[in-house]
């Protein structure tokens, strides 16, 4: 089954009386362990869509189906907790929080935990397996953009996702560091987390499982990656 799900998604903006179509009806599916890469050119929707996957925002109409469930259904408070529960996310920019330490930032999550002690020990576990293990303590300005990025990731991951949204991942990194943080990907995916990217980098769409290639608000390939 897959993890999200969308049927006939159309997602309009209105400003200043104007109507702007940013999704024209599109089906998508994302099953647990795959690797799915959103691109197209700027203005195609690929923001809007990595919304809507990430409960950010709801559709105009059609259907998104969270682990069968139609999100509509949910009331604010449920929809950013299924999120908390389900859903990691991860930026161009890593936004981590200066002030705290690696371990510190991925334990952030999980601040309101009842057992800071399991906080620490997973956010610890997870650093870890990043390859972070000798600068838990580093500060994010200690620390290369490669490094701060699975930082980042393991933020992502302290609450055990089903799925992982990254935007622009490598967009600030250079091929070689880009192609440690597929690495990370390609382990999150083999324990059975999707992962979804959008990315203008060719060669993180090409390690990718599906490409979904948005042009003006529709999805016009839905391919798998010869090199998958
Ligand atoms: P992409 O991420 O591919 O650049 P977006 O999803 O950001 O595309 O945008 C798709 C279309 O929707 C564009 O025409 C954009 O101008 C419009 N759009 C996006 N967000 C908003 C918004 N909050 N209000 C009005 N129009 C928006
Ligand atoms: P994120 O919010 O995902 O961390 P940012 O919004 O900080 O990323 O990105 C920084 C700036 O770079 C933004 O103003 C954004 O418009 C721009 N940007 C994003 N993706 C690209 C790209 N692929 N190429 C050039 N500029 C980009």
């Amino acid at each position: 089954n897959p993890v999200i799900s969308g049927h006939d998604v159309v997602k309009e903006y209105v400003t200043g009386g104007e109507t702007v179509r940013a999704l024209r009806g599109i089906d998508f599916r994302v099953d647990p362990g795959e690797f799915v890469a959103i691109v197209g050119p700027s203005g195609s929707g690929k923001s809007t869509l990595l919304n809507m996957l990430g409960l950010l925002d709801v559709p105009t109409s059609g259907l998104v189906e969270l682990n069968g469930l139609d999100v509509e259904t949910f009331g604010d408070a449920e929809r950013t907790r299924k999120r908390k529960e389900t859903i990691g996310f991860v930026f161009q920019s890593f936004h981590l929080i200066p002030t705290l330490t690696a371990v510190e930032n991925v334990e952030v999550p999980r601040l309101l935990d009842r057992t800071p002690r399991k906080t620490r020990d997973a956010a610890t576990d997870l650093l870890e397996r990043v390859g972070l293990g000798e600068r838990l303590d580093h500060y994010p300005d200690e620390l290369s953009g490669g490094q701060k990025q699975r930082v980042a990731i393991a933020r992502a991951l302290v609450n055990e996702p089903r799925l992982l949204l990254a935007d622009e991942p490598t967009g600030n990194l250079d091929r070689d560091t880009g192609d440690q943080i597929l690495a990370e990907f390609d382990e999150i995916t083999d324990e059975g987390v999707a992962v979804v990217t959008v990315t203008h980098d060719d060669y993180v769409a090409q390690s990718a499982d599906r490409v979904v290639n948005l042009i003006d608000g529709t999805v016009r390939e839905d391919e798998e990656a010869v090199t998958g």
